[in-house]
């Protein structure tokens, strides 16, 4: 019989996930020392530049000082402080609901809260480009599954002809795709919602800090506050430090801080981290200039790419997707661009369709216009030859 370790390795023959050579040894606003070069990056989350704001910085290690890093147990065993209900109180605020409730992880808030809500008998319908953690947390509840092409309301709308549940219907959704940078049907999907009687849940990952005047997201950008039931979110993105939460009306959150398992046998958020992230809240809302900064940088990335005969197809958000016939240019790119001391991200299968490929490229505030002249000068030297 052949061991564990020959097996695992031929299950790793075909095309890798995650190129683990490149590794960070200090980190700044907005860029990296990477391989000992000190690197603008195009691959961060850190969408308005707070995880190493000083604010955010002290913040956290006057809260470590104050409650030590880890919290000791889960939030029902004493794992809950001052700090994490203040920060359940800020976050409920940004998103207009009545209550918040934090998890460890945004993955961990969309596994616990979907299969809380969801269970035999009950229908759950998700856009084909849905986050793993909600394609998991769906799974997990067992509740019949309907997938929908990507932002397609008539799609969605068939499925839900379709599959009539017993029990609840549950449309799931980003607002910000993670890969593509595109937005979410929102005020169909939510009409749609209530001609049937469903729940939405909305994952605010990419659209906190990203959309709306100060941050609020996708749901406040369009004046939709109320009008979702469930809203999921990070803080491990624009708020600049880690854990997930969720936000909506007292009676949710009371049925998930008692049933969603993932915040129930986890220990809580280290009280540091839930500091940074309300640190990060508050600034968001006092320097909105931040949001402001971050869409104009994204918008001139985009233009100056297309000038240079790239191909991408929209800015909605802090997410650009340049794409590629090619299923090797973007990797060419990016390592023409890591010579310029710029990191960007290849994407290949399986996330992207077989036979291209894509560079993620993510717009910071942490960016100043030179840093974009730079960034934009390197693509247009490394620029394929490719239709526009
Ligand atoms: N939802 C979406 C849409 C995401 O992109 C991510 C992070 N990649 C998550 C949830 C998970 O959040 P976290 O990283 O905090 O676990």
């Amino acid at each position: 019989m052949q061991s564990l370790a020959q097996t695992l390795k031929e299950q790793l023959t075909g095309p890798r996930w995650t190129d683990s050579s490149l590794y960070v040894t200090e980190a700044r606003p907005g860029r990296a020392t990477v391989d000992g070069h000190d690197c603008l990056l195009l691959c961060s989350n850190d969408y308005l530049g707070l995880a190493g704001d000083a604010r955010v910085v002290e913040a956290a290690a006057s809260a470590g000082r104050r409650f030590g890093f880890g919290v000791r147990a889960s939030r029902t065993f004493m794992g809950d402080t001052t700090i994490h209900r203040e920060l359940e109180a800020a976050l409920a605020q940004l998103k207009g609901s009545e209550a918040a409730l934090l998890f460890s992880s945004g993955f961990a808030c969309n596994l616990g809260v979907i299969s809380a809500l969801a269970g035999p008998g009950d229908l759950i319908c998700s856009d084909e480009l849905n986050h793993a953690s909600i394609v998991d947390g769906s799974r997990l509840s067992r509740a019949a599954l309907a997938i929908h092409r990507h932002c397609d309301v008539s799609d969605l709308r068939a499925q839900l002809d379709q599959h009539r549940p017993d029990g609840r219907t549950l449309i799931v959704t980003e607002s910000v795709f993670s890969m593509d940078g595109d937005l979410t049907p929102l005020p169909a999907i939510v009409e749609l919602a209530r001609e049937r009687q469903g729940v939405v849940i909305l994952d605010e990952a990419h659209a906190t800090g990203v959309l709306g005047r100060a941050g609020e997201g996708l749901l406040g950008a369009l004046g939709l506050h109320g009008q979702v039931d469930v809203v999921t979110g990070t803080l491990g993105k624009a708020l600049g430090s880690v854990g997930g939460f969720v936000a909506g009306s007292r009676d949710l959150i009371d049925f998930l801080s008692q049933r969603a398992r993932t915040f129930l046998f986890d220990t809580a958020l280290p009280a540091p981290a839930a500091a940074a992230a309300l640190e990060a809240v508050r600034i968001m809302a006092a320097e909105p200039e931040r949001v402001a900064t971050l869409r104009h940088n994204a918008s001139r990335l985009h233009s100056g790419l297309l000038a240079s005969g790239y191909r991408v197809v929209r800015a909605d958000s802090a997410i650009l997707p340049v794409e590629f016939d090619d299923p090797q240019a973007a990797r060419g790119v990016c390592e023409q661009l890591l010579e310029l001391e710029i990191v960007a991200i290849p994407v290949g299968p399986p996330h992207v369709r077989a036979g291209t490929s894509r560079i993620r490229v993510q717009a910071s505030a942490a960016h100043t216009d030179t840093d974009v002249d730079r960034i934009l000068t390197a693509f247009a030297a490394a620029a394929p030859n490719q239709p526009a």
